[in-house]
């Protein structure tokens, strides 16, 4: 089902999702070469608590049987990891990586949600423009997040973008409604047909995410069950933002 968020619900997203927006601002601030992933993750944790919120994503049951729930507060995904990477000790940032962090704050009882690629230091120009054209897909497909078209165009939207610069969009994982839940629906895959799917109306809150490889679109997981890479070894990025409807442009949440 696909909620429709009250005024003083769209007053407790906005809420959720500043604080996410904090997150990202203070990480891009802090995140050099030599840290390891569990720092940054410890470091966006503190910072979520420090704002009154609870990081989601740490216990979160996948529900798949023998895989032990997220341990962590970030999933933190470098160069040919696409998304759900695991924080971990001895995992260190390098200058020329590109490392993608997925977070998702809870404050009040509602979620807030996005992501964001870094680039460490001096980046290869190859992997900066798959950063670049992963963000600019976001904004392709929000072109019609609006009243009177439906998700389809969106997804279209964003899948055809990626297409037309050469990568390929995860087809695997999608975006999702947001709210109470992390995950609600619509699903939002980053490809689709245009005119198909749900109308978009005011009060839907939505977080869109491309989720973009350089090469082939096939990905792996990993044994840890958790962290997804591309088969061919390619670079990937990811850029998210939980967006609201209203009954013009759409509202970026997670942005300050
Ligand atoms: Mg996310």
């Amino acid at each position: 089902m696909v909620t429709i968020k009250s005024k003083r619900e769209i007053q407790l997203m906005r809420e959720a999702c500043r604080v996410v927006a904090v997150v990202y601002k203070e990480l891009g601030e802090k995140i050099k070469p030599g840290m390891t992933t569990w720092e940054v993750d410890q470091l966006a944790e503190k910072i979520m608590r420090r704002e009154g919120a609870i990081p989601a994503e740490k216990g979160f049951d996948s529900g798949i049987r023998g895989v032990p729930p997220f341990p962590a507060s970030i999933c933190i995904s470098i160069n040919d990891e696409v998304i759900h990477g695991i924080p971990s000790k001895h995992k260190v940032i390098k200058e020329g990586d590109i490392v993608s962090v997925d977070t998702v704050a809870l404050k009040n009882g509602f979620n807030g949600d996005a992501a964001r690629t870094f680039l460490i230091g001096k980046v290869s120009k190859e992997a900066q423009r798959l950063v670049e054209v992963t963000k600019q897909a976001f904004f392709e497909g929000i072109k019609y997040a609006k009243p009177g078209y439906r998700i389809g165009d969106v997804c279209h939207a964003i899948g055809e973008y990626v297409r037309s610069q050469g990568y390929s969009v995860v087809r695997e994982f999608q975006g999702h409604g947001i709210g109470r839940e992390m995950h609600e629906d619509p699903g939002i895959p980053n490809y689709g047909k245009a005119g198909k799917g749900i109308r978009l109306e005011p009060g839907m809150t939505l977080a869109i995410e491309p989720m973009v490889i350089q090469g082939k679109p096939n990905i792996l997981e990993l044994d840890d069950g958790w962290t997804i890479i591309t088969e061919d070894g390619s670079l990937a990025a990811h850029y998210e933002n939980t967006i609201l409807i209203t009954e013009k442009e759409p509202e970026i949440l997670t942005m300050l």
